[in-house]
């Protein structure tokens, strides 16, 4: 299973390490979450995705997906499906498509047929989007999140999405035979406490506390670091001595 954190945030006309947006594609077929989805994406990711899975409706999670459709409205052969909580969906129809911020794309069509569908899943619920297998997760964000165990049939990781401290994630994540990969959040670093309690994030001191209670013996890598605090959080995690554990930086791609 490849899995690439599509870039988003550009220095010096390249593509930097860090992170404004959330994307990951997992083998140029599907989106968790759709951040950075239009921008990024490549041709062939472009020619690919129809499905759109999301954790939660933060702008920095969607941002990318109006555009995506708006990208593909002319051509699709078939709809782009978005994956999200009945909460989430409620949020796209009335606040993005809603014909201010931009086209109800839901009740559009193409020559082909319809351009946007809706498939919701509630926390708890295994589904199956193209050749993965998903189960959702409610994490402990500030809005209605969940976070994911993804499988292809040969290897699963776990992913929190943004997300404060947890136990049902773990209690699920450690209940699954073999975890191989487990992809983790860390917005703020650990002078900004309060602003990561009142946000439902974590810092690195936090997330060392979450990892005390995450079972399996797999690489564990760290997204979603706020792009100002980056080297200060980068720092304080090295200062975990957790070696099995690395930063995952805009742009890279995680063979499991
Ligand atoms: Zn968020």
């Amino acid at each position: 299973m490849k899995i690439q954190l599509l870039p988003s945030t550009i220095d010096d006309s390249r593509a930097s390490v860090r992170q404004h947006l959330s994307c990951l594609v997992v083998d140029d077929r599907v989106a968790i979450d759709a951040g950075s989805l239009a921008q990024s994406a490549t041709d062939v990711q472009r020619s690919e995705i129809r499905d759109v899975v999301l954790t939660h409706a933060h702008l920095d999670h969607i941002a990318g997906l109006p555009l995506f459709v708006d990208d593909l409205f002319a051509t699709t052969r078939r709809p782009i499906v978005v994956h999200a909580i009945p909460e989430v969906v409620d949020v796209l129809e009335r606040d993005i498509f809603n014909w201010s911020v931009y086209p109800r794309f839901s009740e559009l069509s193409n020559e082909f047929g319809k351009v946007l569908e809706y498939r919701p899943f509630e926390a708890g619920d295994d589904f199956t989007v193209g050749h993965l297998e998903f189960r959702a997760i409610r994490v402990n964000h500030k809005v209605p999140s969940v976070g994911f165990v993804v499988s292809d049939g040969a290897k699963t990781v776990s992913m929190t999405g943004d997300t404060a401290e947890l136990d049902g994630f773990w209690n699920v994540v450690n209940s699954v035979e073999v975890i191989d990969t487990l992809i983790v959040e860390c917005a703020f670093p650990n002078r900004l406490e309060d602003l990561s309690v009142i946000s439902h994030h974590l810092t690195p001191a936090r997330l060392a506390l979450e990892l005390k209670k995450f079972r399996h013996d797999c690489p564990i890598y760290v997204m979603s670091i706020k792009p100002a605090y980056y080297d200060e959080v980068r720092r304080e995690l090295a200062d975990l001595g957790i070696t099995r554990l690395e930063v995952f930086n805009g742009g890279r791609s995680i063979e499991i």
